[in-house]
């Protein structure tokens, strides 16, 4: 077994702290990773707080996971010892029903193993994530980062990224269309800058006047603070497609009454409790409510090409390991620009 170091959360409410544990040696098909940077996700913070009510304990987060290859599995063609790899929110999948057949493993009808919290059919526990030293993975389930990214901007694009890049690629988001993103965070400001890359006309929801700016920067087209109702009022009817990454309970019919006839609102966040929905701003003009988990593998590696191509990559914040616990309270207060990374050196000497 291979020794990795990590940070683990063991209850819902104690600070994450420095965790042993072990990884499986890597068998034919896998690769072995010495994690350099890992992205910190929302996600990550509703695991820990056992938001979604089914949180392994101890739980190791992390699946923005960018390192280099150490060791192969002797079947193992895609990596050499020394390559970058990255590994994102799943790491295997059945492989054999029609989602995973058609090259849509996120929604494999037996469930994808996430990479943290997930059943771990080789231990028979449950998956650790990437807030670690090492990680071990089916080549199948790795990335390939485009040269020239930097490699610590590039990790969230392995959530962040791919979850904002699929609903716009999926609903056909392009020129000559009026496109939302709700919310500035991690998620929220890779939405801006796709749906620019894509050619649309984009529009920023945000609640903090303070972010109205750094909207503009980031590449929206306009900014609305969503608490000003006027400023809503002004754009009712008039989108084709909205995505909203909001994190926490908020009004969905408000943000519905912005589509236009056939238009689609598409949640990529995912709060704690349900979200009421008055079901008048769907059926008055054939709106669409839909959701969006992450991406394949196949069109993963399809977004970090393209952000290789166009030389896009995450704003960031560095931090060091040891900064987590303040990094999810800034979360957890909208208060990040615009995704937290962890310099995984700064593990050496923990634990
Ligand atoms: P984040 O960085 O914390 O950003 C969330 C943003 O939502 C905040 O910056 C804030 O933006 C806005 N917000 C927060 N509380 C709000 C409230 N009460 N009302 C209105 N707006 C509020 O989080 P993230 O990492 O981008 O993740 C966002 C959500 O997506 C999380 O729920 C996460 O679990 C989920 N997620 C889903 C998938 C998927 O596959 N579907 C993948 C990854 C993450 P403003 O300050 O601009 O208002
Ligand atoms: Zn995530
Ligand atoms: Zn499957």
């Amino acid at each position: 077994m291979i020794q990795s170091i990590g940070y683990a959360a063991t209850d819902t409410t104690s600070p994450l702290a420095p965790f042993r544990f072990e990884r499986r040696e890597p068998a034919a098909h896998d690769v072995q990773i010495d994690i350099l940077f890992c992205g910190v996700c929302h996600s990550d913070l509703h695991q820990v707080k056992g938001d979604w009510g089914r949180t392994h304990f101890p739980c190791v987060p992390g699946h923005e996971i960018v390192g280099r290859v150490t060791r192969i599995g002797s079947a193992v063609s895609k990596f050499r010892v020394g390559d970058i790899a990255a590994v994102g929110c799943m790491v295997d999948s059945c492989r054999v029903c029609p989602s995973c057949a058609e090259g849509a493993e996120q929604y494999c009808e037996k469930g994808a193993v996430m990479t943290y919290n997930g059943p771990d059919r080789h231990s028979g526990g449950v998956t650790y994530g990437g807030y670690s030293s090492n990680i071990v993975v089916d080549e199948a389930y790795t990335l390939k980062v485009p040269a020239g990214l930097d490699l610590a901007a590039a990790a969230p694009l392995l959530c962040a990224g791919i979850t904002t890049y699929s609903p716009l690629r999926h609903w056909k988001v392009g020129p000559g269309q009026k496109v939302g993103v709700v919310g500035l965070g991690g998620l929220g400001h890779m939405g801006v800058k796709f749906a620019r890359a894509f050619g649309a006309h984009v529009v920023l929801f945000t609640t903090s006047e303070a972010k109205r700016a750094e909207g503009l920067r980031l590449g929206a087209h306009e900014v609305v603070v969503s608490k000003n109702r006027d400023e809503m009022k002004a754009h009712r009817s008039s989108f084709d497609f909205i995505l909203d990454t909001v994190s926490a309970n908020h009004d969905i019919t408000a943000l519905l009454g912005l589509l236009r006839r056939e238009g689609t609102l598409c949640q990529v966040g995912l709060p704690a409790e349900p979200l009421p929905v008055n079901v008048f701003a769907l059926v008055g003009q054939r709106r669409n409510f839909a959701g969006s988990s992450i991406g394949s593998i196949a069109e993963t590696q399809e977004m970090l090409d393209f952000c290789g191509e166009h030389n896009i990559v995450c704003d960031i914040e560095r931090i060091a390991i040891q900064d987590i616990n303040t990094a999810y309270e800034r979360l957890q207060n909208s208060d990040v620009k615009y995704r937290f990374v962890i310099d995984m050196a700064t593990l050496v000497g923990e634990a």
